[in-house]
C-alpha cells in the first residue's frame, strides 16, 4: 500500500492528493500505557487553505460520475477489510477502545462505506405537476439533487475511524470533497483511511486532511469563507460555538446526550441487565449514547438492582489490547479525574455507590449509583465516562416525563413487552431515537441517526447524511407548442 510508513508511524498531512510534513508535529499516545505510538504533521492556517483550495479545484475539475464514486466506496471498503486487525489494534491503542469494540467499530466502518458506495446509485429527485398550478399548464418541472458543494468533516476521539466514514464516505457518494479534521488525541485512524482511500484510486483533492487542535485549525477551517457545509460530531460546547461561527454555511451536529432508559415492570430484567451494564459501561462509557439514567419500576427495583450489578462486576476491566477486557481507559487523565470528581461530588450529595467508584490513572471503575437526583451532574449533565445510575418510578408516564426531562434528545431505551406502552413510549419520548427491548445505545449504521436540541441537528447514515449534502435544485421548462 502506497504510503504504509505513514499509517505506521502516523506522520503527514494530505492535501490534494500529497502526504506534506510540517515542523510542529504532535505526539499520539497509547491511551492505556501513555506510550507514544506516532506523530502527526500540526497544519498551519496556509495549509488549511490549501486543502480548501484543493478540495473546489477537485469539484470544479473532475467532477465523479455515480458509477465511479460506486467503485471507489466499494474499494474502500475492501481495503478496509482487508486491513481490520491492523486498524483494530490502531484504534484499540490510539482511542483507548478495548479491541471486541475496535473490531466491531472496523466491521460498522466496512459497512458504512459499503452502504454509502449504494447510495451513490441512488441519488435522484422526481417530476413535480406543475400544471397542477392554474398559470403553469405548460411547465414541466423536475427537481435534481447536485452536491452542495466543498464539506468541512471535523470528528470526536471515541469513533475514530467509523464516525469519520459515517461523514467522508457519505460526502463522496454525494460527489463533495472533504477538508477533514479528526480529534488530536486520535489522529492516526483518519491518516490512515485517507491512504485506503488514495489506494482505492479517490481523485487528488476529494479528501484532504488537516490535524491540529480544534481552537486554532477547528476554528479557522469552521470560518473559512471558501466551503459550503460543516458536518460536526462532538461535544455540545463546541457544536453551539461551530453553529455560531459558521454564517451561512449548512450545519449538521451530532452532539451528546444523558441517555434515559426505562425498565417495566414487565420487562425481561436479566436481558435489560445485561445489555444495560454492557451499554453503560463499554468502551468505559465514552458513546454518545452511552446508559446514563436508568429509570426502573417500583415493583421490581431490588430484583434488577441485584441483577445489575452482578452484570456490571462480571466486565472485564484493563488492557484495551487484551481481547477478554470490556472496559479500558478514559480517553485522557483530566477526563478521568473528571469523572471521579463527578462521582465524589454525588457521593457527596447524598448519592450511594452500589459498585464501583473508584479511579487509578486513566482508569475509572464502572460505577453504579443509586439515591441520585436530577440536579446532579451525573444525572443532568452527559457523563462521557463509566457512570451509570438506577433511579425509581412509580408510573410510566411518570418514567416518560423523567427521560423528557433533560436538555439532551438522543436516543433513549425501553424495556417492556407492552406493546402499547411501547407504542406511548415511542410516540411521547422526545428523542431522535427511541429503542425498544435494547439500550439507548443501540445503532446499526444504515438507520437515521441524530438528534434533537443538545444532542445536534441534521441526521446521519448514509441515505440520510447524502441528503444533507446534496442541495434540490428545480428544473423548469416552459414547454413551447411547435408545429
Ligand atoms: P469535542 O471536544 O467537542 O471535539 C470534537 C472535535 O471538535 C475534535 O476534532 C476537536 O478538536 C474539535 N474542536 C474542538 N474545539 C473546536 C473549535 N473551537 N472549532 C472547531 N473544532 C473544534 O468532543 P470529543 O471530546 O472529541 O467527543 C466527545 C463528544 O462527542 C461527546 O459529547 C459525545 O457525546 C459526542 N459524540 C456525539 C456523537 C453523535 O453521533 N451524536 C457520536 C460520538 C460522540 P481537538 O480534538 O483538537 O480538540
Amino acid at each position: 500500500m502506497s504510503g504504509v510508513s505513514t499509517t505506521q508511524n502516523g506522520t503527514g498531512l494530505y492535501i490534494n492528493g500529497e502526504w506534506l510534513e510540517t515542523n510542529e508535529k504532535m505526539k499520539v499516545y497509547n491511551k492505556f500505557t501513555q506510550e507514544v505510538i506516532g506523530e502527526a504533521a500540526v497544519a498551519k492556517q496556509q495549509d488549511v487553505d490549501a486543502a480548501i483550495k484543493a478540495a473546489n479545484e477537485a469539484m470544479a475539475n473532475r467532477p465523479l460520475a455515480s458509477h465511479e464514486r460506486f467503485e471507489i466506496l466499494k474499494r474502500t471498503a475492501e481495503l478496509i477489510s482487508k486491513h481490520a486487525e491492523e486498524i483494530a489494534q490502531l484504534i484499540a491503542k490510539e482511542g483507548g477502545k478495548p479491541l471486541k469494540d475496535a473490531t466491531a467499530e472496523v466491521n460498522r466502518s466496512v459497512q458504512v462505506v459499503t452502504t454509502a458506495a449504494e447510495e451513490a446509485k441512488r441519488i435522484h429527485g422526481e417530476t413535480v405537476s406543475l400544471d397542477a398550478v392554474p398559470g403553469s399548464e405548460n411547465r414541466m418541472g423536475v427537481y435534481i439533487r447536485v452536491p452542495v458543494g466543498v464539506i468541512a468533516a471535523i470528528t470526536p476521539f471515541n469513533f475514530p475511524m467509523n464516525l469519520v466514514v459515517h461523514k467522508v464516505a457519505p460526502a463522496i457518494a454525494a460527489g463533495c470533497a472533504v477538508v477533514l479534521k479528526p480529534a488530536s488525541t486520535t489522529p492516526l485512524s483518519a491518516i490512515y483511511l485517507c491512504n485506503l482511500l488514495q489506494e482505492a484510486g479517490l481523485p487528488k483533492g476529494y479528501i484532504n486532511l488537516v490535524i491540529g487542535s480544534g481552537r486554532t485549525v477547528g476554528d479557522y477551517l469552521v470560518t473559512h469563507p471558501d466551503k459550503k457545509m460543516i458536518t460536526f460530531t462532538g461535544s455540545p460546547y463546541v457544536g453551539l460555538r461551530i453553529k455560531q461561527n459558521s454564517g451561512f454555511n449548512r450545519v449538521t451536529l451530532e452532539l451528546g446526550n444523558n441517555s434515559g432508559n426505562i425498565v417495566h415492570s414487565d420487562a425481561n430484567l436479566d436481558l435489560a441487565a445485561d445489555l444495560l451494564a454492557k451499554k453503560a459501561f463499554g468502551s468505559a462509557g465514552q458513546f454518545c449514547v452511552s446508559v446514563q439514567r436508568i429509570y426502573v419500576h417500583d415493583s421490581v427495583i431490588d430484583s434488577f438492582t441485584q441483577k445489575m450489578v452482578e452484570a456490571t462486576n462480571q466486565l472485564v476491566v484493563g488492557n484495551p489490547l487484551d481481547p477478554n477486557t470490556d472496559v479500558g481507559p478514559l480517553i485522557t487523565l483530566e477526563e478521568a479525574k473528571r469523572v471521579e470528581q463527578w462521582i465524589q461530588e454525588a457521593v457527596s450529595e447524598g448519592a450511594e455507590v452500589l459498585t464501583g467508584g473508584s479511579r487509578d490513572g486513566v482508569m475509572v471503575q464502572p460505577t453504579l449509583l443509586k439515591n441520585v437526583n436530577s440536579s446532579m451532574k451525573v444525572v443532568c449533565e452527559e457523563v462521557f465516562g463509566p457512570v451509570a445510575s438506577i433511579i425509581p418510578y412509580q408510573t410510566f408516564d411518570q418514567a416518560i416525563d423523567l427521560v423528557n426531562d433533560s436538555e439532551y434528545g438522543l436516543q433513549a431505551g425501553v424495556f417492556t413487552n407492552n406493546v402499547n406502552l411501547a407504542w406511548k413510549a415511542a410516540k411521547k419520548i422526545q428523542t431522535g431515537g427511541v429503542i425498544i427491548n435494547d439500550t439507548s445505545s443501540y445503532r446499526a449504521d444504515i438507520m437515521p441517526y441524530g438528534g434533537i436540541d443538545k444532542s445536534g441537528a441534521g441526521r446521519e447514515g448514509p441515505k440520510f447524511a447524502v441528503e444533507e449534502m446534496t442541495d434540490i435544485r428545480m428544473v423548469v421548462f416552459n414547454v413551447q407548442d411547435e408545429k
